[in-house]
């Protein structure tokens, strides 16, 4: 059915409340009051009575409507200031390795470079290629998450083996950061192991919460680990870092949005990675959220339902 709209819908409000109070309150008024004189006074209360229930009918009405009108400007309004940070972030992280590229490029033509400062150049400019094709990619998923274009992949995962293999891609940088980067396997009791999920897409939400813990912890540890939680698995990745400002913990998760500190202000990236793991982890059915660390720094969770693989029944093995 169409929605009404609001000026129809008010309208016919004051239709309604006006005939019916004209139809009835004269009757009303007849059964009340014989004597014409009362009757006389009581037209004005009347008049009056009506007066103040349609001025308020119209009071919660239109409070009402200006309050979604409010949140609706203050969505686009908000909207359009991340566009813009959007923008600007997006024109930083493309020139800065655009001019790493440009620069380290122009002085390779250099004949009399040894054979180590080349190489050297040479991964500078890799790494200024990869931080480029990074950004390229996220903009690409998220707009791929908005237009409906992502498909999940069930399979059956080995959630350690999975764990490990992503520990092992970070292994490298957080042994050059100093970091302790710990993989922790649920407990016996709540063990869970293989199970079906979407493998990319978990390997992308651990990846880009992992990578953000390397990124904002200078010194100490970063922990991956998992548990049953009722009809889901929980994901956690628990870091030492600089941590979260409490009002900070949900709008992270918005698109563009990085914490507006000195510490976050100095690393690279576009506020897109939480955006699109959360992106994800809804789409898979589950939840994703930050809170304080105890100790300092912070730890992500982010849930997906329990799905064991079903397994071939012993009898079935038999035939
Ligand atoms: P970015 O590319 O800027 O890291 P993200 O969407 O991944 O974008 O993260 C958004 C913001 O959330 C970051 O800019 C940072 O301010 C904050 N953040 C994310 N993870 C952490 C973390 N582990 N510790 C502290 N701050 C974090």
């Amino acid at each position: 059915m169409a929605k009404f709209r609001f000026e129809f819908g008010i309208t016919l409000v004051y239709l309604l409340v006006g005939s019916g109070w004209i139809l009835f309150s004269d009757e009303l008024t007849d059964l009340l009051a014989p004597n014409p004189e009362i009757v006389s006074h009581l037209q004005t209360y009347k008049g009056l009575f009506y007066v103040i229930i349609t001025a308020l009918l119209f009071y919660f009405f239109i409070r009402k409507h200006l309050q979604k009108l409010r949140k609706a400007e203050e969505r686009a309004l908000e909207s359009d200031k991340l566009k813009s940070g959007f923008l600007a972030n997006v024109s930083h992280e493309i020139r800065t390795p655009m001019n790493g590229v440009m620069g380290f490029a122009e002085l390779l033509k250099d004949e009399s470079l040894s054979h180590q400062e080349r190489l050297q150049f040479i991964s500078i400019i890799e790494k200024s290629g990869e931080r480029m094709l990074e950004l390229i990619n996220d903009i690409l998923n998220i707009s791929m998450a908005d237009s409906g274009q992502v498909r999940l992949k069930y399979t059956s995962v080995n959630i350690f083996e999975l764990m490990n293999s992503i520990a092992q891609l970070f292994l490298p940088s957080a042994t050059d950061k100093g970091i302790n980067l710990i993989v922790e396997a649920c407990r016996e009791s709540e063990r869970v192991e293989s199970l079906m999920m979407d493998r990319d897409k978990i390997v992308c939400v651990l990846s880009n919460l992992i990578k953000n813990a390397l990124k904002y912890t200078n010194t100490g540890y970063v922990k991956i680990s998992c548990a049953r939680d009722g009809d889901f698995v929980r994901f956690m990745v628990a870091d030492s870092g600089v941590g979260i400002p409490e009002g900070q913990l949900e709008r992270i998760f918005n698109r563009f949005v990085q914490v507006n500190m000195s510490y976050t202000k100095t690393y690279d990236g576009a506020g897109l990675g939480l955006a699109i793991a959360k992106s994800y982890v809804e789409m898979m059915g589950g939840k994703i959220w930050a809170q304080p660390n105890e100790n300092g720094g912070s730890i992500f969770n982010f849930t997906i339902p329990f799905k064991p693989v079903n397994r071939p029944k012993k009898n079935d093995s038999k035939s």
